[in-house]
Formats: structure tokens, C-alpha cells, sequence
């Protein structure tokens, strides 16, 4: 089997054709060709030959590990020229726009982020502190339901101590149906749905021990 071959088997990554691997000290490169050829806009979406080839840029993405090595996609992109939004890169389906590592990278950051501290996950993976949070914004956002809002009118925030040295858990519900939020956290620093949820000019809140938010 041809290694192009095997390693486009080992990632499968979609809309990715494998075309040379290269092992350095540090990394196994693998350099990939995006397959689809329709020219399409990274921000608004809009595709067609209407979108100016302004320029071609190398780009590369940290992927998961090889073993020990560290592995990292290589790709030519196209830079085109939206008459809406300017000159954007090409987006890939296989990593965020914007994005130094890939979709399955990052997948595994946000989800370890939900079972351990941020330091071991930078041991682990042999990331920063601050690219770990900013992974954990994209994703967070990705996967988001814009429409968990939607309806919501009335809110109520209170929040119960327990253990010692002031722990809190703070509850955020709506005045009809599930809490909307619950997590560990005074009222003041609680989770940001609550910051959401008032933007909205009708948002209001119970009076008595809920606060308004
Ligand atoms: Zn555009």
C-alpha cells in the first residue's frame, strides 16, 4: 500500500486528498489537497467564479498525535475576493475558520476541558493555557443552539452554598420549565447564559431571593 494511501485511511479527513507525507524531527507533515474546487466565501457562504482568486497561501493545522510525533496538515488554499466581505481564505471542511488546529484537535481539547483541570491538558496535548481556552470559545460556540433563547421572558437566578469557604452552585431557570443553567459560582460570576438572557430588553427577573442578573 502506498502511504499517501494508508494515511489518508489513519485521518480520514473529509474533503481531503492525501498527497505526500515528509517526517521531520519534529513532526510527520502530511500534505493534503482540498478536493472540492468551487470557489466559496469563509464568512458569508456565497460560491461561484463571482469570487476573484486573489491569492494562494500554505496553511497548516496541528492534528492529533502520531504516536509520539506530533502531526500536522499542510494544504494550498486559495485567497478570494468577496465582494461582500473582501479577501478571505478558503474554508476546509476538516478545521474552523480561523483555526491552527483541526475540527478533531480541537474536538478532543473541548471535551477534555469538561472532565480536567486546563494544566494537564496542556501536558497532555503540548498546548498552551491560552490556546486551550480559545479552542474551547470555538467549539463552545460551534455547537451552541442559537435558539435556547428563544421564548424565554422571565428569568429567576438564586444560588444555594454548600461545603465550606463560601462554595456556591447557582441555578438559572426560567419562570416556566427547566433551569435554563445551573454551576458552581456565586450569582455574581455565574455562567454567562445569565448575561445572554438579559440582553434581551424584555428579560426580568423575580424579586425576593432570585436577583436580577
Ligand atoms: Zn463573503
Amino acid at each position: 500500500m502506498r502511504v499517501t494511501t494508508a494515511f489518508k485511511r489513519l485521518l480520514r479527513m473529509p474533503g481531503a486528498s492525501v498527497v505526500d507525507v515528509s517526517f521531520t524531527a519534529d513532526a510527520v507533515i502530511v500534505i493534503v489537497r482540498l478536493r472540492r474546487r468551487r470557489r466559496v466565501c469563509s464568512a458569508c457562504g456565497q460560491t461561484g467564479r463571482g469570487l476573484e482568486i486573489h491569492d494562494r497561501r500554505l496553511k497548516r493545522w496541528r492534528h492529533l498525535d502520531l504516536g509520539a510525533n506530533r502531526c500536522v496538515i499542510e494544504c494550498e488554499l486559495r485567497l478570494l475576493r468577496c465582494r461582500t466581505c473582501g479577501v478571505r481564505m478558503e474554508p476546509v471542511p476538516w478545521a474552523r475558520p480561523g483555526a491552527h488546529h483541526t475540527r478533531d484537535f480541537e474536538d478532543v481539547v473541548a471535551w477534555l476541558a469538561q472532565q480536567m483541570a486546563r494544566t494537564p491538558i496542556c501536558g497532555l496535548l503540548r498546548v498552551g493555557w491560552d490556546t486551550v481556552g480559545r479552542i474551547v470559545e470555538r467549539v463552545t460556540a460551534d455547537h451552541l443552539d442559537e435558539r435556547r433563547l428563544e421564548g424565554l421572558v422571565c428569568i429567576g437566578v438564586d444560588e444555594i452554598s454548600y461545603r465550606r469557604h463560601h462554595r456556591y452552585l447557582t441555578s438559572v431557570a426560567p419562570t416556566t420549565g427547566r433551569a435554563r443553567s445551573c454551576g458552581a459560582g456565586r450569582a455574581a460570576t455565574a455562567p454567562p447564559c445569565r448575561r445572554s438572557s438579559t440582553s434581551s430588553a424584555s428579560a426580568k427577573s423575580r424579586s425576593g431571593r432570585s436577583r436580577s442578573t
